[in-house]
């Protein structure tokens, strides 16, 4: 006979897994996707907003997403892309002209 508790533990570690196959720039992007999509009709700006408020006042996603002032892609920064002081503006690496 199975332990309930431990069918139960089986069902938790499954969901944790599929979870981290999908990475949180993922996650992000889907949310993203989802805000601009016609069923809610955000425009880009608004639709980082949110993201932005999940990531710095209520901690969902981790703090390291922005998104490309130039061609709105996401990204993770800590991986790639960067903020330009001298324009204000963050720059995902597809964008990056080496202006500074
Ligand atoms: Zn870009």
């Amino acid at each position: 006979m199975t332990n309930p508790i431990s069918k139960r533990m089986d069902k938790i570690t499954f969901i944790r897994k599929q979870k981290e196959e999908v990475s949180d720039l993922q996650h992000v992007q889907s949310l993203f996707d989802h805000l601009i999509s016609e069923d809610i009709g955000l425009d880009s700006e608004k639709a980082f907003w949110v993201i932005h408020h999940l990531q710095e006042s209520i901690p969902v996603f981790p703090d390291r997403f922005e998104i490309c002032n130039n061609c709105e892609q996401l990204f993770d920064s800590y991986e790639q892309g960067y903020y330009s002081e001298k324009r204000g503006i963050h720059l995902c690496y597809m964008c990056d002209d080496g202006e500074d």
